[in-house]
């Protein structure tokens, strides 16, 4: 039996793992390329901060080419890793439950974020590794009621060296991605080709029938017996509407903004982003230093490195952006949205405050970077794990299936979701029972 994956992220590696593990041959097609740390290119890119080569957001995918960059409107931009592992590659290494909206399903996960967490060495930083401001805030944070706790984090902690630069890629290898998952598959049931971007899924008679893909100058057709569309909240849909097939106008993103501060010596780069997280109703607090305002967002010029201080809100946004066939997204802030974010705003300064970070209190550029919702699974759907609305063969594995936004790190429930849907793969292809 024969299985497409396409795209290596935290669905798609964990679809074909667990499909190979099960009897399939799959073919894994990742548009990106294979995966460099990006690490080394900070050293010549420091000089050109405030120069007009890094005057916006425009500039980012120049400088880390994994990252694909797309503005989406006036208050919003989308960051997603193209690449081989996809956005984990280039994530802060955070992994939690993220479960908003799966009651509401009647979608119960537990079984396999268990399956997948005792494959992983998740735990917290300790706290003698964070900066001393870190830890001021974090009793700030406590002594103000927030509740904030330690973060649990996916990596080797012997070969963690504990610096701030987690999204532009891990170069000693301690931070977990999803190329871990497949890495001894590899020509053992598994073929990955990166550069390989599917355009369409072929239909026929109500069945999907493989892909079309493009590599180089050239189009190729694969068949298979299932396809399994893991390209992420925005690859996913885009690949949707381009085969003729229905999108949900439902895309989250989680949208994050970083309030800056300054605190003389603070530091931030010499401890790894997020290592604690109080969480709210509607969005997490965070001590982060936003690395990419840092270089490209004007506001965030004025400081230096060393004095900047960022306190990061996630918030779960209203699901509402719409993706297009040509991989262009329409989505904007709500007026919820704003709300909350003021007053998300106003609670990450009153925790720098009180641990003696002044101001001017800037913000940083808003972006969102956890993408789900375009293809969401309904009460009906969750026996089954395919959306009513595709044809038979055609699966989904990755966050499209969330209906809901999370303001959590979400690796970890696009991997559970993804782990589900290939099971229910196996049961009814290898099985016959539906
Ligand atoms: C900067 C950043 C930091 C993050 N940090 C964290 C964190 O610390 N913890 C956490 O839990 N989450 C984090 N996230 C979010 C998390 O990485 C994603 O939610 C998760 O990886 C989603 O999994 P996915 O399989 O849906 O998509 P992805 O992991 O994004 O995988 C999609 C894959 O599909 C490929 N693709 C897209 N289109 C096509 C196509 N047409 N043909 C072939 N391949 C295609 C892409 O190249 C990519 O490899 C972060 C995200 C970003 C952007």
């Amino acid at each position: 039996m024969k299985a497409i994956v396409v795209g290596s992220g935290a669905g798609g590696a964990t679809a074909a793992s667990e499909l190979t593990r099960r009897g399939f041959e799959v073919t894994i097609l990742e548009a990106g390329h294979p995966f460099n740390p990006l690490t080394h290119r900070v050293s010549w890119l420091s000089p050109l901060r405030g120069t007009l080569l890094l005057n916006d957001e425009d500039a980012i995918e120049h400088i880390f080419p994994h990252y694909q960059v797309t503005r989406t409107s006036e208050d919003l931009v989308i960051f997603t890793g193209v690449t081989e592992g996809g956005s984990t590659a280039i994530s802060c290494g955070n992994m939690v439950r993220a479960e908003n909206g799966l009651k509401e399903i009647g979608l119960d996960l537990s079984q396999e974020f268990a399956e997948i967490e005792q494959t992983l060495t998740i735990a917290p930083i300790p706290r003698e590794r964070w900066r001393p401001l870190t830890q001021q805030m974090f009793d700030k944070a406590e002594k103000l009621g927030f509740s904030p706790q330690p973060t649990p984090k996916v990596r080797t902690p012997a070969k963690c060296m504990g610096c701030g630069y987690c999204e532009l890629g891990c170069v000693t290898g301690a931070k977990w991605d999803s190329r871990r998952v497949y890495a001894d598959l590899l020509g053992r049931g598994i073929a990955l080709h990166t550069d390989h971007r599917v355009k369409k899924v072929i239909v026929e008679e109500g069945r999907a029938k493989g892909v079309l893909v493009s590599h180089k100058l050239s189009t190729e057709r694969i068949d298979a017996d299932a396809v399994v569309l893991s390209a992420g909240g925005v690859g996913t849909a885009q690949i949707l509407r381009a085969s003729g097939l229905p999108a949900s106008d439902s895309l989250w993103v989680d949208v994050v903004l970083t309030v800056g501060g300054i605190a003389k010596d603070a530091r931030m780069l010499n401890e790894p982003p997020m290592v604690w997280y109080a969480k709210r109703d509607h969005y997490i607090l965070s001590p982060y230093f936003d690395l990419l305002s840092y270089w490209f967002h004007k506001t965030w010029r004025s400081v230096h490195s060393e004095d900047r201080v960022g306190m990061m809100i996630k918030l779960a946004d209203t699901e509402n952006g719409r993706v297009n066939a040509d991989g262009t997204v329409a989505k904007s802030l709500t007026d919820l949205d704003k709300k909350r974010l003021e007053e998300a705003k106003a609670e990450a300064r009153e925790i720098m405050e009180a641990s003696g970070v002044t101001g001017p209190f800037i913000d940083g550029m808003i972006h969102g970077g956890h993408l789900g919702g375009t293809a969401p699974l309904t009460r009906e759907d969750v026996e089954t794990m395919h959306p009513a609305s595709l044809p038979k063969d055609l699966w989904v594995a990755d966050l499209s299936l969330m209906p809901r936004s999370q303001g959590l790190p979400t690796m970890l429930t696009a991997a559970a979701l993804a782990l589900r849907v290939a099971k229910r793969i196996a049961q009814e292809k290898l099985t016959g029972k539906a």
